[in-house]
């Protein structure tokens, strides 16, 4: 907390307590001038002088004060304040005279009187807290003050929250984390039966498919807290306010729980250790190692649900992947084209649109647009229907956009013709051949032609089976093949190839290589090491010595090499010319649909 506010606040409080205490007892003064001759004791020498003929009695609402109206004999009425209005009931029946108790009154007595200043007092005192804490959130005031303070922004409540249906796409992404918001919703279901609740998701995708959105989508359908801070606020030029940083938000998070922790762009703090400049102590590796002491202090099931998002899930940290830590991963991919088309309807909302916008076409022609860029298409498009002072957006409006944006970030987000589509949507059929064919390899998991950020024209993914500690010769000859696959596609349905197989041929012949010099695989060069270690030139510790072996060793190595690729590659291409159906059908489906699951793609050998 800042000092200033601190002594401002200080002072106030003195003020109101001394403003409500001065004003009650003045207003007690009139009271008691106006009151001042009779008293408890007059009134008990007057019962007993039997000058009473009744009294009435006013109680304070829950409390046993009240004023009290004495009729006198003589037909004078005197009237006093009581701190216990039975003792003067006790007293009327001692007597034997009339008494009447009234109805509950509200005037008078020592509480009422102090109740309407300590109201307000306390309704001011709140207004100052919630000032301070915008003050010490928002970053205001003193800097200096707030450094191991966690920059992490809870959501205003009052801020409209964000539900699953602005959403869109995303199905399976959003049915797994449904779990997470019945949790923080219902958490007693859960422990009931000894269920641990997992207390990390890690959200991974490129950037600008809806990482955030969908955190905070989680949060606003469980209507919990949501504390949300990029990874890069915990990185400071000072060592040790990382790790405060993290302290602090995890504490502050506790207070709020059940709520959730959104740490945006992990990475900048989740790195993998001791690769850092500088040696291995650095303040990164602080802030992350006091980011896993946080969350494996906290207990199972303590209503904390920590998210992350990330696009670089491979320099991650394998310790925050550890169960009890990020134990759930959510693959958030690129929309298709029905993804696409369910993102632009998401945000046409509330723009009026010409009869000729055809949103499906518009997703049709966007592949490798992430729901960012298709947003930022139709807000383009609005801005320049509204330019020409036109009140609803046309196609050709978005057609001026696409040029606009597709320019801006033409390596990300390029417009694929179609020509590249169909190669590669022949490639990547390609490789989901093999990868079903050959029996050490897959089964396909996911194909498709979406472009991935990094460059590659699409992708086939074989479902990660067993962790095997070994490799077999077997399984890397038929990794070679499957490698192969793209390009034979590509040979036996084009005139010509492309330079789209190069990352694959990189990958086959190293495999090659690797099975004569490294691990002895070959006919004739038996048992022996022959690996040209790339490190060691790179350090140049040998300079000129890193081939160990002769020319004609050199020469024998290439042939052998050679030898595996061509045989792999009749095999391969055998293979998929018995699925020559299966080609065209996969390919087909794929320029329709853009990414295919196993079971789309397992049909089509059904079929066969
Ligand atoms: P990320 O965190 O993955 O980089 P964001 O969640 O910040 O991406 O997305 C940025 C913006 O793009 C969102 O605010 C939203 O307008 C739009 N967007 C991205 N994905 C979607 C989606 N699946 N549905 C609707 N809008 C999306
Ligand atoms: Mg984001
Ligand atoms: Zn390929």
């Amino acid at each position: 907390m800042n000092n200033t506010y601190k002594n401002f606040f200080i002072f106030f409080v003195v003020l109101m307590i001394a403003y409500s205490f001065g004003s009650f007892f003045a207003q007690r003064n009139v009271a008691s001038r106006q009151k001042e001759e009779y008293t408890y004791q007059q009134f008990e020498e007057d019962l007993n002088a039997k000058k009473v003929k009744s009294i009435e009695v006013s109680q304070n609402e829950e409390v046993p004060t009240g004023q009290v109206t004495v009729s006198m004999s003589d037909g004078e009425k005197e009237s006093f304040y009581v701190t216990d209005v039975n003792e003067v009931i006790q007293d009327a029946k001692t007597y034997e005279i009339t008494y009447k108790v009234d109805n509950v009154n509200r005037t008078g007595g020592i509480l009422t009187g102090v109740l309407p200043y300590c109201i307000v007092l306390l309704i001011i005192m709140g207004f100052m807290f919630v000032m301070m804490n915008r003050a010490a959130g928002g970053g205001g005031g003193n800097k200096m003050m707030n450094f191991g303070k966690s920059r992490a922004r809870m959501q205003d409540p009052n801020v409209k929250k964000v539900r699953f249906d602005q959403v869109a796409g995303l199905h399976e992404e959003k049915e797994e984390l449904k779990e997470i918001v019945d949790f923080l919703k219902n958490p007693g279901k859960f422990i009931e039966v000894g269920a641990r609740i997992p207390k990390g998701v890690l959200l991974v995708g490129p950037p600008g498919t809806g990482k955030t959105l969908l955190a905070k989508a989680v949060a606003g359908e469980a209507n919990v807290p949501f504390f949300s801070i990029s990874g890069s606020d915990f990185v400071e030029m000072f060592v040790g306010v990382g790790a405060s940083r993290v302290r602090d938000l995890f504490e502050e998070a506790k207070k709020n729980s059940p709520c959730i922790i959104f740490i945006d762009e992990i990475d900048a703090v989740a790195r993998r250790r001791g690769t850092g400049l500088g040696g291995g102590h650095d303040e990164r590796e602080q802030t992350l190692n006091q980011l896993l002491v946080e969350m494996d202090g906290f207990g199972v099931n303590e209503g904390i649900i920590v998210m992350a998002a990330t696009n670089r899930v491979d320099i991650l940290d394998p310790a925050i992947l550890r169960p009890g830590r990020f134990d759930r991963k959510v693959a958030v991919g690129s929309p298709d084209v029905k993804g696409r088309e369910e993102i632009l309807r998401v945000h046409v909302q509330g723009k009026p649109l010409a009869e000729d916008v055809d949103l499906h076409q518009i997703a049709r022609t966007t592949p490798g647009f992430s729901g960012a860029d298709l947003e930022n298409l139709m807000n383009e498009a609005a801005i320049l229907a509204a330019r020409n002072d036109s009140h609803f957006i046309r196609m050709e409006d978005v057609r001026k956009a696409f040029i606009k944006v597709g320019i801006g970030t033409e390596k990300k987000s390029r417009l694929v013709p179609e020509l590249e589509r169909k190669i590669t949507a022949y490639h990547e059929s390609g490789h989901a051949i093999l990868f079903h064919v050959l029996p050490d390899v897959g089964p396909v998991y996911t194909v498709s032609i979406i472009p991935t950020g990094v460059g590659a024209a699409g992708y086939t993914m074989p479902l990660p089976e067993n962790d095997n500690v070994f490799n077999t010769k077997g399984r890397m000859l038929q990794d070679i093949k499957v490698g192969m696959g793209g390009r034979i596609a590509e040979e036996l349905i084009f005139d010509d190839i492309t330079t789209g197989a190069s990352q694959d041929i990189k990958s086959v012949t190293n495999t090659a290589r690797d099975m004569i010099t490294k691990y002895g695989m070959s006919e004739n060069l038996g048992f022996i090491n022959y690996e040209v270690d790339a490190d060691e030139v790179f350090l140049g510790r040998d300079l000129g010595h890193t081939k160990q072996f002769s020319e004609e060793v050199a020469n024998q190595i290439d042939k052998e090499v050679k030898k595996i690729v061509d045989e792999c590659y009749a095999d391969a291409k055998r293979i998929i010319e018995e699925h020559m159906d299966v080609l065209h059908a996969c390919a087909a489906l794929l320029l329709e649909k853009e990414r295919i699951n196993r079971e789309e793609f397992e049909a089509l050998f059904d079929k066969e």
